[in-house]
């Protein structure tokens, strides 16, 4: 299978997040570029770097302004007197339509939504290359390839229009399913990672013409809190475009299965003829967020279903972290689909 990635991705260290109250170490580590490359070759992926396509398939769907804030928030934040070594967040407004502030601190507030997301020197640049890395398996996929894996990493699929959160940016999936819309196909994204696509669903939440599907740990007490319920089903021209299939926490591979079949049956029903696949793989039983208990063979079985859809599918990577079984996910996922 053609895959993607580029090493400036390597340039976002991030360093620290809050959980419950505590500083902890940023699971979104570098490290995971390694143990996901080594395991995409081992289920057969040829990686090239990506082409660069320019800032445009980004500003298909994120704001000028935003795009603008993650350029150029490290070097104004590092004037700060006694500011910290990374750009995070400790006030926020209460809606998007509150005074949009002149303020670094004011403005990281506004474009930041947790303190899961902080900027430093590298992160523009990782987040840029990372959705090119989508942009140009999406190419491939237009040039007539079945498949193909984008190793995209910062991941993307919390990220909103305007708006970075749990460790994402910029919105990979979302721009790469927009960049399918843009070249006439009719993409659905399916997301499988543990938690719920919050930002892809808001990016097309009042659209019919991309259909958004997650499947993901119940956010009744789990990230994202706020979105992923299933009466969530779109607003306006996008009523009915959005498809959320919460699940119990600690649900195994025949349950997971079995939803992943109500999702297809969603996407058939739209009519797709490209698929992009938001590839978590933190819904693994060892995955240190806990959330599901997918196996390490469930996640093959979950390949092999995808492929019997038979569309151009690309595999953006999303979440899944460090733990023994985190490459091992990810070679049964491309294994399972069928490397040609
Ligand atoms: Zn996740």
């Amino acid at each position: 299978m053609k895959a993607f990635f580029d090493e400036r991705q390597w340039h976002h260290d991030p360093k620290h997040f809050m959980a419950n109250g505590t500083i902890l170490p940023n699971p979104e580590q570098p490290k995971r570029i390694e143990v996901l490359k080594a395991a995409a070759e081992s289920a057969g992926c040829r990686f090239e770097a990506p082409a660069d396509a320019g800032t445009g398939p980004i500003a298909a769907l994120h704001t000028a302004e935003y795009i603008a804030f993650l350029k150029t928030i490290f070097p104004r934040w590092q004037r700060i007197d006694g500011a910290g070594a990374e750009v995070i967040p400790n006030i926020h407004p209460a809606n998007r339509s509150d005074s949009y502030p002149k303020s670094a601190v004011g403005q990281a507030g506004y474009h930041q939504a947790d303190t899961a997301c902080p900027i430093a020197a590298g992160t523009f640049e990782a987040a840029y290359w990372s959705a090119q890395t989508a942009v140009s398996g999406v190419d491939y996929l237009l040039s007539g390839g079945r498949a193909a894996y984008a190793l995209s990493r910062p991941p993307g699929h919390h990220a909103f229009t305007d708006l970075a959160g749990g460790f994402c940016f910029f919105n990979n999936s979302g721009i790469a399913a927009e960049r399918l819309r843009s070249a006439g196909k009719r993409p659905a994204i399916l997301d499988i990672d543990v938690h719920h696509g919050n930002g892809t669903q808001g990016i097309f939440y009042r659209r019919n013409d991309v259909l958004t599907v997650s499947i993901h740990a119940d956010p009744v007490r789990f990230y994202p809190f706020f979105w992923g319920h299933a009466q969530e089903r779109g607003d306006g021209n996008g009523l009915g475009f959005n498809l959320n299939l919460p699940l119990e926490r600690k649900t195994g591979d025949e349950d997971y299965l079995n939803t992943l079949e109500t999702a297809f049956e969603r996407i058939a029903a739209f009519g797709a003829d490209a698929l992009v696949i938001a590839l978590g793989l933190d819904a693994h039983i060892d995955d240190p967020f806990q959330g599901l208990a997918v196996t390490t063979p469930g996640f093959a079985r979950i390949g092999a279903a995808i492929a019997d859809l038979g569309l151009p599918t690309l595999f953006v990577q999303e979440g899944g972290y460090l733990s023994p079984a985190l490459g091992d996910n990810l070679t049964h996922v491309l294994q399972g689909f069928g490397t040609e």
